[in-house]
């Protein structure tokens, strides 16, 4: 299928499977490097897509790392993938060559079970297919976007609606989706008060989503050191959580508070900050259990909960939504060489708001 087309000579063809530039780990405690990766061979249901940008997430370094269990390596990770579809298989019917188009944290599920049946294919009861170091359905390893094409099953790849730019749109993939998807199950709208935990990538998303869906938003960071960043982007207040009066003045305001914050925080303290039939949502991951008193949940009908992502179908609504008011995300833009660099800065927090990588340097 490949030896058909014209427009791949910026790939070598070899025999079985075409190779493709990359950047990977070699191992847990080593700088990614300049490589190649074996891509599939386009199957009847896949697209072939020219990656034009890939985005930085802090579970990339994690991942790449070893922080969260072991790797095979090498392994290229990215799961925010924005490009063009360059080649389909015989039988797709949902992109088509030219299309531009986006692929998330997940490139494959089971599709028949009950969560996938619901378009919750990020919670498969099979497990779903992550976009790096998992197994696929055909037993090979994924590998992710910091390379200059990806295959992707029809399925999962996003359309990446005119009005957006591919590079803007790039972080939407996961930070855009893991912040739109609770902030919609939650609620968030006019008249709702909503607090976004922490202005990093995750959390710089969230405020503007939350902003866009009409809600009063409010950010609550460590300091006050990125408030007018946090104005900008649409918070209508911003306090600082190192400050104990915070927890004084706002106990009992916000309808939803959503937590993009990865190291462990006082939950109860938070629930606190709760009205009453509230809820608070995590989708940061402290490696350590967080303890929580009955009494800050049943005092006020409280809820505490997590989200992942989000589903396929979910992901096409928020870039959709995100295209209609105008926005995406607040990016860096850097060459590859800059990644290791990149990654530093990223465990810093020195980042505003989203490395995307130009994947014409990979
Ligand atoms: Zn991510
Ligand atoms: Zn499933």
């Amino acid at each position: 299928m490949f030896a058909a087309s014209s427009k791949l000579n910026t790939l070598r063809i070899g025999v079985t499977m075409p190779t493709v530039n990359a950047y990977a780990a070699p191992g847990a405690a080593e700088p990614l490097v300049k490589t190649t990766i074996e891509r599939r061979e386009l199957g009847p249901h896949d697209v072939l897509i020219e990656i034009k940008y890939a985005g930085i997430c802090h579970s990339d370094i994690h991942t790449v790392r070893g922080d969260w269990g072991p790797q095979q390596y090498p392994l290229t990770p990215g799961h925010e993938i924005a490009g063009v579809v360059t080649e389909v298989g015989n039988e797709v019917t949902k992109h088509t060559v030219g299309d531009r188009v986006g692929v998330g944290c997940m490139v494959n599920s089971c599709g028949h079970c009950v969560n996938c049946e619901k378009g919750n294919e990020q919670y498969c009861l099979e497990g779903n297919v992550g976009t790096y170091g998992a197994v696929d359905r055909d037993g090979t390893i994924t590998q992710g976007g910091y390379s200059t094409h990806v295959v992707v099953t029809e399925d999962f790849v996003l359309r990446i609606p005119d009005g957006l730019d591919l590079d803007v749109a790039t972080p939407l993939l996961c930070a855009g989706i893991t912040t739109y998807s609770p902030l919609n199950r939650w609620g968030a709208g006019p008249g709702k008060k909503v607090a976004v935990v922490g202005l990093g990538g995750l959390g710089h998303m969230g405020v503007k989503i939350a902003h866009a869906m009409g809600a009063e938003v409010t950010v609550l960071s460590q300091s006050l050191k990125k408030k007018e960043d946090g104005l900008r982007l649409g918070a209508d207040h911003y306090y600082a959580t190192s400050d104990p009066e915070t927890f004084e003045k706002l106990a009992g305001t916000f309808d939803v508070i959503l937590n993009t914050v990865s190291a462990p925080i006082d939950l109860n303290a938070y629930l606190g900050l709760l009205a009453a039939g509230g809820a608070m949502v995590s989708v940061g991951a402290p490696p350590e259990s967080l303890a929580v008193n009955a009494f800050s949940l049943i005092g006020g009908g409280k809820t505490l909960a997590g989200s992942m992502i989000g589903g396929i179908r979910e992901t096409q609504e928020m870039l959709d939504f995100c295209a209609e008011h105008g926005f995406g995300a607040d990016i860096e833009l850097i060459p590859a060489e800059q990644i290791n660099e990149a990654y530093e800065r990223v465990l810093a927090s020195d980042v505003r708001y989203r490395f995307v990588i130009d994947a014409a340097t990979f």
